[in-house]
């Protein structure tokens, strides 16, 4: 992907090298994991995990540590690509009628507090309504390339884009009211009926990461062919199916919550090729899906 020459946005908050220290009550609300909690558990976040994230915490200390070089170009690339949303999405909510306001991405190492309680590094990058941020922890990034297995052997920036695209989606979600209707929707069903929402969710946040690389492409030509290739193959690896087979041995669709590689496929391509926003998963049959 090529950002050369790219702003960076004024809405990244650095807290890496921030500890936070130990918990008190519980305030969950609005959150939405990217879903590779399976690497470590082998299975779908549940409920003991979010009492984990619904941990109050304060920050304790800060440590200093010079970041490497690596690590200072993924966060000047995390950057310019969160500054790439805004400016596309900005010109799509124009286009609805709307006015978009961007969400903060906030970099951590290891926990971080949020206003949806404490999150760590290992459920890998979320949002949280509560506070409008994208959490990042940029080690997400290699423990991608070393776990997933992804086959492309370029730099995988693309696939990181979509990442942080994905994780905006759900604040696109949440602008047009989507996300919260879904939690009020999911509050009342039961366990199987709740993740069928939350795979409609996430198809929606691949579906508008697909959006937002349509319009990047149309106005910058920034994505090539190869770059296509590896967002898909990430795409591919991080479905519910793949994941809990890779991670256990067998998958169990009831509990899918992020939608199967397939279906993570589908919607992504999607939005690359039509950037039609009157498009939504919740305007499908579970079938169309
Ligand atoms: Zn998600």
């Amino acid at each position: 992907m090529k950002l050369e020459g790219r702003r960076e946005s004024s809405n990244v908050q650095d807290r890496r090298g921030s500890t936070v220290a130990k918990a008190g009550g519980i305030g969950l609300g609005g959150i939405v994991l990217f879903g590779l909690i399976y690497l470590l558990t082998g299975r779908a976040p549940d409920p003991s995990l979010l009492q984990q994230m619904g941990q109050n915490t304060e920050v304790s200390s800060q440590q200093q540590r010079e970041f490497t070089e690596e690590e200072q170009a993924l966060a000047k690339f995390s950057s310019q690509v969160l500054a790439s949303t805004e400016d596309i999405w900005t010109k799509v909510f124009q286009q609805m009628g709307r006015t978009y306001t961007p969400p903060t991405m906030v970099l951590y190492t290891d926990a971080v507090q949020t206003a949806c309680g404490q999150g760590t590094a290992s459920v890998g990058p979320f949002y949280c309504s509560g506070d409008q941020c994208l959490y990042i922890d940029l080690s997400f990034f290699s423990t991608m390339r070393q776990q997933l297995g992804i086959k492309n052997k370029g730099d995988l920036d693309f696939a990181y884009a979509y990442v942080i695209a994905h994780e905006v989606g759900h604040h696109v979600e949440y602008l047009l009211g989507i996300l919260d209707a879904a939690h009020q929707q999911m509050s009342r069903l039961n366990e199987t009926q709740a993740n069928k929402v939350s795979v409609r969710l996430e198809l929606l946040a691949d579906y508008y990461a697909g959006v937002w690389g349509h319009y990047e492409n149309a106005t910058f030509q920034s994505i090539d062919d190869n770059d296509l290739q590896e967002a898909i193959e990430t795409a591919k690896v991080i479905g519910d199916n793949y994941l809990q087979e890779r991670a256990r041995g067998y998958s169990s669709p009831e509990s899918f919550t992020h939608g199967t590689s397939a279906q993570r496929m589908k919607w992504l391509k999607l939005g690359l090729q039509t950037g039609d926003m009157s498009i939504s998963t919740f305007n499908v049959d579970e079938s169309q899906l």
